[in-house]
C-alpha cells in the first residue's frame, strides 16, 4: 500500500482526482487503521490529510463552520460557542482522551457508523457538510449525506472540508445523552440529541430530535419533534414524543444491547433531554 501525505488542499484534491477510486482518505486514523487491520479496506493508496491546517479551524459568522480536521478533544473543550453544547458533549464521549485527541469530526461523519456520537448532535443543529473536489465544491444537508450504514453520498474524488451548523435560535437549549455500559471507551447503545426552542411563556416553539445506534444510520425524528412543539414539555408531550421516536427507529440486537433494551431506555432519555434543554434555554 502506498502512502501520500498531502501538504496542500489543492495537492490532496489533485490526488483524489487522479486516484480517488483506489484511495482511502486518512485523517486521525482511529477508524481507518482498525479497518485496515481487519482487512475491511481494499484501497491501495492512503491519502494522509493531517497536515492541512486550513481544515483545522473553527469560524463563526452567525452559523459556525467547523473544519473537517477539528478533533473531538477541541470540540469538547471549548472550540464551540455555548449554543452547541450537544456537539461538545457528543465529541466528549467519543472513545477515551487518546481517541478524542486524534479523531476528527470529518472522520466521524465520513465513517458514517450507525453509532457515531456526533451525528445526532450535528443533525439537531441542521448541519450541512461541504465537499471539495478539483473541479468545484458543494454543500449537502448532513441528513442527505449519510445514506446508510457506513455509506455516504461522497464521490471518490471529493474531500469533506467542513461541517456548518446553523445559528442556534434565541431561548434554545440542547443536549446529547449517551447510554453505554461504561462511561468511557464505549460505543453508544443509544445516543440521543435534542434542541428545543421556547417562547417567553415556556412553550416549545421549535424542536429537533435525533438518535444514534437505533437504526442503520442516525435518525432524525420529525414526528417526535412535532409532538413536542406547542407543549411546555410536560409528561404527556414527553410520552408522545418518545412514542413517536420509537415509531421512527429500527434497533437491532448486538453485543452491546438488545433491541428491546434500546427501546426501553428511550422514554427516560427523552424526558431527561427535555428537562435539560429547558434548563439550558433559561440559562
Ligand atoms: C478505541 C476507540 C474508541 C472509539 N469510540 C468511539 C465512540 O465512542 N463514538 C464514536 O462515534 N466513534 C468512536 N470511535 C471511532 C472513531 O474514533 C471516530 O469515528 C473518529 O471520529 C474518526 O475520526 P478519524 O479522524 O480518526 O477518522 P479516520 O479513521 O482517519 O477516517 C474515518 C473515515 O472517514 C474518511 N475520512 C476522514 N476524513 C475525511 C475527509 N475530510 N474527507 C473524506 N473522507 C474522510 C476515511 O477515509 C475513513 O473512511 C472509536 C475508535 C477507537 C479506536
Amino acid at each position: 500500500m502506498e502512502l501520500h501525505a498531502a501538504d496542500s488542499l489543492d495537492g490532496a484534491l489533485d490526488v483524489l482526482a487522479r486516484h480517488g477510486e483506489r484511495c482511502q482518505v486518512l485523517a486521525g486514523g482511529t477508524d481507518v487503521m482498525i479497518q485496515l487491520g481487519r482487512g475491511e479496506i481494499a484501497a491501495s493508496l492512503l491519502l494522509h490529510i493531517e497536515r492541512l491546517a486550513e481544515l483545522r479551524t473553527v469560524g463563526s459568522n452567525g452559523s459556525t463552520r467547523i473544519g473537517a480536521l477539528v478533533t473531538h478533544r477541541a470540540l469538547a473543550t471549548g472550540a464551540l460557542g455555548t449554543g452547541y453544547r450537544a456537539v461538545a458533549e457528543s465529541a466528549g464521549t467519543v472513545g477515551g482522551l487518546q481517541t478524542q485527541a486524534v479523531g476528527t469530526l470529518g472522520g466521524n461523519v465520513c465513517n458514517a457508523s450507525p453509532a457515531a456520537d456526533t451525528l445526532p448532535a450535528l443533525l439537531v443543529h441542521d448541519a450541512e457538510v461541504t465537499l471539495r473536489s478539483a473541479t468545484g465544491g458543494r454543500s449537502v444537508p448532513l441528513e442527505r449525506f449519510v445514506v446508510g450504514r457506513r455509506a455516504t453520498d461522497r464521490s471518490p474524488d471529493e474531500l469533506l472540508t467542513a461541517v456548518t451548523l446553523a445559528a442556534p435560535p434565541p431561548r434554545s437549549g440542547d443536549v446529547y445523552l449517551k447510554v453505554g455500559r461504561r462511561s468511557a471507551m464505549e460505543v453508544a447503545i443509544v445516543g440521543l440529541a435534542m434542541r428545543l426552542t421556547f417562547d417567553g411563556a415556556g412553550t416549545i416553539t421549535a424542536a429537533r430530535v435525533a438518535a444514534a445506534s437505533v437504526a442503520p444510520r442516525p435518525v432524525r425524528s420529525t414526528a417526535a419533534e412535532a409532538a413536542l412543539v406547542g407543549s411546555r414539555g410536560g409528561a404527556e408531550a414527553v410520552r408522545a414524543a418518545a412514542d413517536a421516536l420509537l415509531g421512527d427507529i429500527d434497533p437491532v440486537d448486538d453485543v452491546r444491547g438488545s433491541a428491546a433494551y434500546r427501546r426501553r431506555v428511550i422514554p427516560g432519555l427523552v424526558g431527561r433531554a427535555v428537562q435539560i434543554c429547558a434548563q439550558r434555554a433559561e440559562g
